[in-house]
């Protein structure tokens, strides 16, 4: 019988293309359909209701019971008419997916069933999740959390199921989830916001923050993915020799899709569509079976729902196309790895951008205001930008085939730079009497900046036109970690901004000169975060550390930035994190961290003893087989040295194998009798992992030797290339 790598290939040569069924032609004719959104609330509720909850929605105001009662009611005749049978609090635990458990609306009463949905059940459940991480949160008599109704996020159907978007406290009020943290990051940024705004614009009364997320991902033929322990275990391949085709020819990146791929795509979109996920743009990404997609941007918390969603989206529609989604973020080693481009700005109730530049001088001033505190924030935070992006799949792609380094810095293209180094160098007038000579001097701002199309790909954080874009993001995280952190160290950045100008003016200095001299003093100070050059090079790593950049390249030291006396400041004036959350949240991610690391290792031991090992042995067994034959029949040694010399490096690459595997399980038995649990994910980091490329090298080398029809793991070419 063929092996299984075999038996993966055959079926992958008898795959079809699925049909996809459209509901309609027009898109906007299904868009939001499983989606209890504003329009289908104003059918189903009360004015009163309905204005309650727009109220709840944009200034956190709270909801009475009789509206959750109304809503409760709406929604539940609006699921059930869309053929739900239940519902879900549907959450984000620390886990890095997200959790929901299902409740039926039916309920059995004395003189039969009625199906049954109020307003408590609405807005408040009770997992029985005690085995969410919570880095020691919740002990034992406090072992209960709740998830409570996220009115601005709106509930959907899945499947046939009423998913309710919640927050996951636990009972002394502690925050278990991404979404907590992020809406109070959210509302610290709007209340910063609109303070600073007001300078330019009574008018303004609220400040969102937009978030459009690019997500990539990497497909593969699902046998071969089951034909791969190392990937359904560990979502990476943790061997494999490079295929001799890659992505050399630069063929793939916004080529022609293959017709499979297509289909898979457009089930994906149309589910997601119909979730209200506004789906935008797909295309072929750099390495071969790499795709991404893009939404059009939403106001954040929205639009991180909707990632999560979508995530989920594409994991169960793929198996119907008999694909798998990798959303690893460096499935291949050698080949360019997966981000989740953060694309970020921040908007008024009145529409109005706060990071475009305007017609006006005095518009400009508003925009480099937020644009300049942006890039201030950035620099004073930089480790903790760092330490929001930091996880153990990240750490293999930061730095490696086109992805950005562990160095945060910020690219701004020409016209800008030029900008801030001209606002930098000159005088600030002020005698002005009026406002043309104040900006005598400083340059004007083209709405249209030419870089918005010349992008620096090299940089984590770039400046694109009217956003930033950060980069570093890794393709599986939940962005509310990242965006969590931006959005409260510009809040933080914002107000501080307030006080340096508030002193000012108190000095009786002019308005736009007292705004002028802060920011021109932030360019200055904030400087060295700036880099326009290639990202990639070993030149800038010797640059940044000459900046005094730090660039630190492995995730139990990035995440010290969570806890260290500057972050504890930070999130304590924003009130984003108690001290206590900041330090379980650090300890739930270090646990992550080398958890993973333990499964990786265990996983490379069981695959080289099990498989490896006992392929390359079978195979020079032939080999010795056919040398005693070859001698039995009388021929002389020259004519079988080819056999002896792939015999002796089998048996090489099979005793460096085998000891360093052995080494790598003393090495594990060693790290987990450390108690401190930063300490032990070093340990793994520096003591573990380092036996994973060595190994994997020699097991890539008896790839190439051993007799392909006998080697069991699907091989690169085979994976990369999708037929
Ligand atoms: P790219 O060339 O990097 O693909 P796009 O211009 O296509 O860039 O935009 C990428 C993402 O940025 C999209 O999701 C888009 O909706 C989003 N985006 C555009 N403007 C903003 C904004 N003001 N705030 C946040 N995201 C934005
Ligand atoms: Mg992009």
């Amino acid at each position: 019988m063929a092996n299984i790598r075999f038996q993966a290939l055959q079926t992958v040569a008898t795959r079809t293309i699925q049909e996809v069924n459209f509901p309609s032609n027009k898109i906007s004719e299904y868009f939001g359909a499983n989606v209890f959104d504003k329009k289908k609330m104003r059918e189903y509720i009360s004015k009163e209701a309905y204005d309650s909850i727009i109220n709840s929605v944009e200034y956190g105001e709270p909801i009475g019971r009789d509206t959750a009662e109304q809503i409760a009611s709406a929604m539940k005749a609006w699921a059930i008419s869309k053929g739900a049978t239940h519902y879900t609090h549907w959450f984000q635990p620390l886990t890095g997916t997200t959790a929901e458990k299902h409740d039926a609306f039916f309920e059995p009463t004395v003189d039969g069933s009625i199906e049954k949905f109020t307003g408590d059940a609405l807005a408040q459940q009770e997992p029985d999740a005690s085995s969410f991480p919570n880095g020691g949160i919740r002990n034992t008599f406090e072992a209960r959390g709740y998830t409570a109704w996220d009115p601005s996020s709106p509930a959907f159907i899945m499947g046939r199921t009423l998913c309710i978007p919640t927050v996951f406290v636990s009972y002394t009020g502690e925050a278990l989830d991404y979404k907590v943290p992020l809406l109070k990051a959210l509302s610290a940024l709007d209340k910063a916001a609109v303070d600073v705004c007001q300078y330019f614009d009574k008018s303004i009364e609220k400040v969102y923050a937009s978030l459009g997320i690019e997500q990539e991902y990497f497909l593969v033929d699902l046998a071969l993915f089951n034909a791969r322990p190392d990937m359904y275990l560990t979502g990476r391949t943790l061997f494999g020799h490079m295929s001799a085709k890659n992505q050399q020819l630069e063929d793939h990146y916004f080529g022609s899709i293959p017709s499979r791929v297509y289909a898979f795509m457009q089930d994906f979109e149309t589910e997601a569509l119909q979730l209200g996920i506004p789906l935008k743009t797909r295309h072929n990404e750099v390495a071969p079976s790499q795709f991404e997609c893009a939404p059009i941007y939403e106001e954040i918390n929205l639009a991180i729902d909707h990632n999560q969603l979508l995530m989920d989206v594409m994991d169960r529609v793929a198996k119907r196309h008999n694909f798998k989604v990798l959303l690893h973020e460096k499935p291949y080693a050698g080949v360019n790895g997966s981000g989740k481009h953060n694309n970020w700005s921040m908007i008024t109730n009145t529409g109005k951008n706060l990071l475009s530049p305007g017609k006006t001088p005095k518009n400009n001033l508003m925009f480099l205001t937020f644009f300049v505190n942006t890039i201030k924030a950035v620099y004073e935070h930089a480790d903790l930008l760092r330490a929001s992006i930091a996880s153990v799949n990240n750490d293999h792609r930061l730095g490696a085939n086109e992805a950005p380094p562990a160095i945060i810095s910020i690219f701004l293209g020409s016209q800008l730079t030029e900008v801030l180094d001209e606002i930098e160098t000159s005088r600030i007038s002020r005698k002005a009497k009026e406002e043309s000579s104040l900006w005598q001097g400083i340059p004007k701002i083209p709405q249209i900046l030419k870089d918005n199309t010349d992008r620096n790909r090299t940089s984590p954080f770039a400046f694109t036109g009217n956003k930033f874009e950060l980069r570093a993001v890794g393709s599986s995280a939940n962005s509310a970690n990242p965006m969590t952190v931006l959005n409260t160290i510009v809040a933080d950045q914002l107000r501080k901004f307030k006080v340096d100008v508030d002193k000012l003016l108190k000095k009786g200095e002019k308005k736009d000169v007292a705004l002028l001299t802060i920011i021109k003093r932030y360019i200055k100070e904030s400087k060295i975060v700036r880099f326009e050059g290639n990202g990639y090079g070993e030149e800038w790593q010797q640059e940044a550390e000459a900046r005094g950049l730090t660039n630190i390249k492995t995730t139990p030291k990035a995440l010290d930035a969570l806890v260290s006396e500057k972050t504890q400041a930070l999130f304590e004036s924003t009130s984003v994190f108690t001290r206590r959350e900041a330090h379980a949240r650090h300890e739930i991610l270090l646990e992550e961290f080398y958890k993973k690391l333990q499964i990786e290792a265990r996983v490379m031991g069981e695959l080289v003893n099990s498989v490896i090992i006992p392929t390359a042995i079978n195979y020079q067994s032939k080999l010795v087989e056919n040398v005693k034959g070859l001698k039995d029949i009388g021929l002389p040694e020259s004519s079988y040295e080819a056999q002896l010399s792939i015999i002796t490096k089998l048996s090489e690459h099979i005793n460096f194998i085998k000891s360093n595997n052995d080494q790598m399980v003393e090495a594990r038995k060693k790290a987990n009798v450390i108690e401190d649990v930063r300490e032990r994910a070093i340990a793994y980091d520096e003591t573990v992992k380092t036996f994973f490329d060595p190994i994997r090298y020699h097991v890539d080398k008896l790839e190439q030797l051993v007799d392909d029809a006998l080697w069991p793991l699907p091989k690169f070419r085979e994976l990369l290339f999708l037929k």
